[in-house]
């Protein structure tokens, strides 16, 4: 009976320790709500601005009847950079906030991955000119998969970006896309480029947000330290996997594979 009594006593405890600390939770979740909403909300009225401040850049720096000197066009010129970094943090942020929200679902549809990782190669090929960092794309093994066709692009995107950000000049980056077969059909990408690579106390640690090994130098090229969250979020979205082999000073391979199905 004793030992009855004391059991039902301790449910009773267990069962009302557990609802207050339910309710203890609420306002909490709440805030974490709000803040997720403001950040949300913020990004999304700031596009709008952003979108201005560029074209009006844009307007002035074409303006055939301009007398700029040498030094006002090179204020113009940093401006618009400033604006396009900008841009990027907004852009991912919104994301994120997205992403938080819950309010993300993919869109799968049948598309040809080779049309993309071309197109995207030839958004960042001026990147890479800038640099005479050599961009190599490999995707003969590729072709049609069923995905997010813009969060696949997105995806290359942030990856391609960073490693032609984090290459030295006239070096080399290597993106490969083929389709694999391991139980079922998957999209493996691979982005390997002879760029700073990243100390091994820091790999675990670059999927997270904000996190940036060098946080000047990822700042002077327009990091955000959002990029590989990002890609994070697009691969588990779509139950894959992503990894990364690196050798400081010698570069790095992320590996990404994706199930695709058709
Ligand atoms: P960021 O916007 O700073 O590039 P990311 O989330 O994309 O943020 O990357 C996080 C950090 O991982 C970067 O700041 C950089 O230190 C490191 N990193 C990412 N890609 C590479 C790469 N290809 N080579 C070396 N370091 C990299």
């Amino acid at each position: 009976i004793l030992l009855g009594g004391s059991l039902i006593i301790l449910a009773i405890a267990f069962t009302a320790g557990y609802f207050l600390a339910g309710r203890a939770m609420i306002p909490i979740n709440q805030s974490f709500a709000r803040q997720r909403e403001f950040v949300a909300d913020a990004s999304h009225e700031l596009r709008t601005p952003i979108s201005v401040l560029l074209a009006s850049v844009d307007v002035v720096q074409t303006d055939e009847d301009n007398r700029f000197s040498a030094f006002s066009s090179q204020v113009l010129t940093d401006m618009k950079d400033e604006i396009r970094k900008m841009s990027r943090i907004v852009a991912d942020l919104l994301t994120l906030a997205r992403i938080d929200a819950n309010v993300v679902e993919l869109l799968r549809e049948t598309f040809d991955s080779r049309i993309v990782a071309g197109h995207v190669i030839r958004s960042l090929q001026s990147l890479a000119n800038a640099k005479d960092i050599r961009l190599q794309l490999d995707c003969d093994q590729a072709g049609e998969i069923q995905a997010d066709r813009s969060r696949i692009s997105q995806l290359l995107l942030i990856l391609i970006d960073n490693a032609i950000k984090y290459t030295p000049n006239h070096g080399t980056v290597n993106v490969k896309l083929e389709i694999v077969y391991d139980h079922n059909s998957k999209l493996k990408i691979t982005v390997r480029d002879n760029g700073i690579g990243i100390d091994q106390e820091h790999k675990a640690m670059i999927f997270e947000r904000f996190y940036r090994v060098d946080k000047i130098r990822s700042r002077e090229f327009g990091g955000t330290g959002l990029g590989l969250s990002i890609a994070r979020w697009i691969v588990e979205a779509h139950q894959g996997t992503i990894t990364v082999q690196s050798e400081l000073g010698k570069g790095c391979v992320f590996t990404v594979m994706i199930p695709v199905d058709g």
